[in-house]
């Protein structure tokens, strides 16, 4: 079966629901309608000239899996297709994928430019190891464009972002920071993650690559860990190349799931989404919410533009209670059903207080810099019925 590409249909494309699907499946001689599982780690050959064109790469087939199984191969297709570009790679986790696309890409002496905004371990992936390596990184607030422009230097290679941020939901142009960045000669990389090709297509906007946590909304479920890198072939090839020497690889079993995941994945954003905009707007007329943070509100700065490059304004939100950390913690330990866990992209709703857990190593001047305050509470909003939600919500806020 020929690759399915997704070319007619650039954003709003009814196409990403067969590809999501069906895209990148070959059938085994058995005939099975659901993608096989291949847990096997290497491979036999027919004959020793067999074996030995395998290893010179002059014919092509599995040796080995971390160099290549069926069942990631597919999921590698699939990704690849939804995100409407002409490879992916699959990596262990989500860090996997970005340290990956990193070293495989950038040298000593090279420079990231770095949204500050960007999930805490790649913060810490980029500060504490890759500087060992001779790669330093400037972070910068993602929504102000002048700080992008002047954080470029000759040696920048590389500008990092992620959009809708985590936990303010700010939304960053990337079109905008493509030709920026393209201008300057460096690469621009996407953290797909909090969107998912199901709501945003960053190579339709000029991203050179993509790289995912298919831990989180592509299992949907909360049970596999993973990652994905998707772009031009040119570039993935560089990536996979490393995997193949380091050994991130995916696991097999974990693909398989992936894969089972994809199958619902639009479905499940769209009613992530659906949730997340009804739980917004009741907590904005809430008398004990400041200030609720949520690219699908009209009075987010991120709206518009979210709305032209997102289909969808996702299932993460944050809002702001009346008072400080106490008040912030009583409505969180109020909460009977809800998970207190970092986690995201789950069907079960996840609540925690960014600045004591993912921002609680940033000091009181870059949580201050970065809108980390006390009273900040992150939502990630699952599939349950969106009133039991609320009401989870509201045994510590009407208690305020
Ligand atoms: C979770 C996450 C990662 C890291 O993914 P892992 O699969 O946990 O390694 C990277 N980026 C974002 C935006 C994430 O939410």
């Amino acid at each position: 079966m020929s690759d399915w590409t997704d070319q007619d249909n650039p954003l709003h494309g009814t196409g990403i629901d067969t590809l999501a699907v069906r895209a990148g499946q070959s059938r085994s001689a058995e005939g099975e309608h659901s993608e096989a599982l291949f847990l096997t780690s290497s491979y036999v050959f027919a004959n020793a000239a067999e074996a030995a064109a395998r290893f010179s790469g002059d014919e092509p087939g599995n040796v080995y899996s971390r160099y290549t199984n069926p069942t990631v191969r597919t999921l590698e297709k699939r990704i690849a297709a939804m995100e409407g570009v002409e490879s992916a790679v699959a990596t262990a986790s989500g860090m996997a994928a970005i340290l990956s696309t990193c070293v495989a890409l950038l040298s000593s002496g090279d420079h990231i430019v770095c949204s500050r905004s960007v999930f805490g371990t790649t913060t810490v992936l980029f500060t504490k190891y890759l500087a060992r390596f001779g790669v330093t990184t400037t972070f910068v607030n993602p929504t102000d464009f002048n700080a992008w422009e002047n954080a470029f230097n000759e040696n920048t290679k590389l500008v990092f972002v992620e959009t809708p941020s985590n936990p303010l939901c700010d939304v960053i142009d990337l079109q905008r920071l493509a030709d920026l960045s393209h201008s300057r000669g460096a690469l621009f990389v996407v953290d797909n993650c909090f969107c998912t090709p199901a709501l945003q297509k960053p190579a339709d906007f000029g991203a050179d690559l993509i790289v995912h946590s298919a831990t989180k909304y592509i299992d949907g479920q909360g049970r596999c860990l993973g990652g994905l890198v998707a772009g031009p072939e040119t570039l993935v090839d560089e990536v996979l190349g490393f995997i193949r020497s380091a050994g991130p690889t995916m696991s097999a079993f974990n693909a398989w799931v992936f894969l089972k995941g994809l199958e619902t994945l639009r479905l499940r954003m769209d009613a992530h989404s659906a949730n997340a905009q009804a739980l917004a707007e009741w907590l904005q007329q809430h008398p004990a919410v400041e200030k609720v943070y949520y690219a699908g509100l009209k009075n987010h700065p991120g709206h518009t533009l979210a709305a032209k490059q997102q289909r969808g304004f996702g299932g993460v939100l944050s809002f702001v209670v009346k008072g400080g950390r106490s008040e912030a913690w009583q409505v969180i330990d109020a909460t009977k059903f809800l998970s207190l866990t970092a986690n995201l992209g789950d069907a079960k709703t996840t609540i925690v207080h960014p600045a004591t857990t993912t921002h609680g190593r940033l000091s009181d001047e870059q949580k201050r810099d970065a809108g980390i305050s006390e009273n900040l509470i992150r939502v990630a909003v699952g599939l349950e019925d969106v009133n039991d939600i609320k009401a989870d919500l509201a045994r510590g806020l009407d208690a305020l």
